[in-house]
């Protein structure tokens, strides 16, 4: 028997495809024909008068309905059989209405389809509506696996009708995206369970509204354009994102399709609209516009490498800061924009990331038109599911201006220090070239007050007096100095030290003024450290000295001494009972000369805190001066345990 030749309508090539697979494969059939709209299957029928032409309903350009009558009146010999995704009763009868010949569904079997096929295209036959019956022995399926018997029992018309309606309940009932039947002005009809859970709504809420009710404001108007171009038949199908309000305030995204059924006579019966929840797709797009913006924006050059180190993406900042115009950097080696000097350690770097995942590094840059600058690179490796490096990203910022102010800061405090070197070493020869000058000045001053003051009248006797005091403070301010200036000058020492041994030898020596004034000086036990023992001697000395001088007068000085550890350093406390430091003066004092008390009050030449702070810095350490909270002052100094580089 010769194949039946069939013309396939459907605008999607998918179904095209599946469809005359299905067919020749039964060998029933040849497809001789195959158009994606109706206008063409009109004219394919018309030309090539097939046997059956095979037709989809919602077709773009002229639909299904459309061409039934056309194809009657080309082709009149040729069946029409509609083949549907969507079944409604109402359909079923357009078509049959519009002259086709059969409706079927396309949700059967492909064996099933080819027997319900041929058996509609025997005069009298209109597939699944009334009366359809077919002869299983009618079609040899011999490349289909999986055939089953087709049901040979006859089923009456409304039996058939009442299956028919059950099963689009179900589907509809079913179905995982949101379907709706709407009035043709835009009231829900029926609705089911998962546009309720779309849209936070129960059954009897949606159905008692209009869709336009909680569409948002935003989309309104154009939901409404798209309606009255679908009554209006101006189009057939229309496809929109609408975002619904859910009664939580929350909005859901929906992909809407609709189209419109009419009645026998051509008026718009109800709105059968599709609903997919694509909010998770529409934040996701967000993310990624919002992720494009930052990088478009950011202030910071970033980049994208692959893993033969070459540019992949770049955004604008990272254009302009290595001098290529936006997009050609793309394909350019990365080595070519980096120092050929720094790629060693941009290497070491790069390593380090493909190790632990990410790494940062300063290095220089080269720009397009040969340029220098420097920047702060940090990397961060990309890699596949398998975790195999694909590249990485960079994250650049020009640095160059910082480390141009770093480099004149350094040039700026090696100058300091060298004049600071050469003002300390002057005041170092001033000092000790004063020295005999004031010795000749007060061993004649004594002189005359021992030999000749018996002479003298009261004046001349207190003359002598202020000679003598003025020279003794002179000699205390030069020694002091001295003291200052040896700090730097001599050859650093590094020995073991008890600091307890250090302590003990200072107490002896004050040890007949503490008993004459009746303050005590006591000690927790010291520890031993790295370091000057002369140097350490003054630190102590002149601190347990000043905590024992800057009492309140008629109270006795207490002075307690103590040592912790804290990270990295041994933390020394001179704690004392005395009148305390004003918070406001206390970095002052341990600068030259700066003293806060009248020198007929308390003594001193403000040298001694400037030759502490000078004798802990250079080790590396730091001083300072807190409230002693049980009145008075404490007066803490570190000494690192790492005795890192000495400074002059
Ligand atoms: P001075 O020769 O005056 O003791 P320093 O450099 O040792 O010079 O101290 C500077 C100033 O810091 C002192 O004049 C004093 O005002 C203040 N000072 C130092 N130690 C103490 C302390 N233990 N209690 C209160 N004030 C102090």
């Amino acid at each position: 028997m010769a194949p039946v030749r069939v013309v396939l309508a459907d605008d999607v090539p998918a179904v095209l495809h599946l469809l005359r697979y299905t067919l020749e494969a039964s060998e029933a059939f040849q497809v001789v024909g195959e158009a994606t709209n109706g206008a063409e299957a009109v004219r394919l029928a018309g030309d090539l008068r097939p046997d059956v032409v095979l037709l989809d309903l919602a077709m773009p350009v002229m639909d299904g309905l459309e061409a039934i009558p056309e194809i009657r009146r080309r082709a009149p010999a040729t069946r029409i059989v509609v083949l549907s995704g969507f079944n409604a009763d109402r359909m079923e009868e357009s078509a049959i209405g519009c002259g086709a010949d059969a409706y079927l569904e396309k949700r059967y079997r492909p064996d099933e389809l080819v027997a319900r096929l041929m058996s509609a295209c025997r005069p009298g036959r209109t597939g699944d509506s009334p009366g359809a019956e077919f002869d299983d022995g009618l079609v040899h399926l011999r490349h289909l696996e999986g055939h089953q018997p087709l049901p040979s029992a006859l089923r009456s018309p409304e039996q058939a009708a009442r299956e028919a309606r059950e099963r689009f309940r179900l589907a509809f009932e079913n179905a995982p995206i949101g379907m709706a039947l709407l009035s043709p002005a835009g009231r829900f009809l029926q609705v089911n369970r998962a546009l309720c859970t779309m849209t936070g709504r129960d059954e009897p809420l949606l159905l008692a509204r209009a869709e336009a009710d909680f569409t948002h404001p935003y989309d309104l108007e154009r939901e409404a354009r798209l309606m009255a171009e679908l009554l209006a038949g101006e189009i057939d199908t229309s496809r929109s994102e609408v975002r619904y309000q859910r009664p939580d305030g929350d909005v859901v995204w929906a992909l809407v399709s609709r189209s419109l059924l009419r009645d026998e006579r051509g008026r718009p019966s109800q709105f059968v609209s599709q609903m997919v929840d694509i909010t998770e797709q529409k934040r996701a797009e967000h993310a990624v516009r919002h992720f494009a913006a930052v990088l478009e924006h950011a202030i910071e050059g970033i980049a994208r490498l692959d893993a033969r180190r070459r540019y992949l993406d770049v955004n604008p900042a990272y254009a302009s800061m290595a001098g290529y115009p936006a997009g050609e950097l793309v394909g350019v080696d990365w080595a070519d924009t980096l120092h050929p000097d720094d790629a060693d350690r941009v290497d070491a770097a790069y390593d380090e990331m493909v190790g632990s995942g990410w790494a940062e590094v300063d290095s220089r840059a080269l720009r397009k038109d040969g340029s220098v600058h420097f920047q702060r690179l940090v990397m961060v490796s990309t890699v596949d599911d398998d975790g195999r490096l694909t590249g990485h990203y960079c994250f650049s910022k020009d640095v160059t201006d910082e480390k141009r102010g770093e480099e004149a800061r350094r040039r700026h405090a090696d100058d300091l220090a060298r004049s600071n070197a050469e003002l300390v070493d002057f005041a170092y020869v001033a000092a000790h070239d004063l020295k005999s000058p004031l010795q000749v000045v007060s061993g004649f001053a004594h002189l005359l007050d021992q030999l000749y003051v018996p002479a003298l009248d009261e004046r001349g006797r207190e003359f002598v007096r202020f000679i003598l005091d003025g020279a003794s403070r002179m000699d205390t301010l030069i020694e002091d100095l001295l003291s200052y200036c040896r700090v730097g000058s001599a050859e650093p020492v590094t020995v073991d030290v008890s600091l307890d041994a250090v302590l003990a030898g200072i107490l002896v020596q004050m040890k007949a003024d503490l008993e004459a004034s009746g303050a005590t000086v006591t000690a927790d036990p010291l520890p031993g450290v790295r370091g000057d023992p002369v140097q350490l001697g003054q630190l102590l000395q002149n601190l347990v000295a000043n905590g024992l001088k800057f009492v309140a007068e008629g109270s006795a000085a207490r002075v307690h001494v103590t040592a912790e550890r804290v990270p990295g350093a041994w933390a020394v406390t001179v704690s004392d009972n005395g009148i305390g430091v004003d918070p406001a003066h206390r970095e002052r004092i341990f600068g030259m000369f700066e003293r806060l008390h009248a020198r007929e009050r308390y003594q001193g030449t403000g040298i001694g805190l400037a030759i502490c702070a000078r004798i802990v810095e250079r080790r590396g350490g730091s001083i300072w001066v807190e409230d002693n909270p049980s009145g008075g002052s404490r007066f803490r100094f570190t000494i690192p345990t790492e005795t890192g580089p000495v400074t002059s």
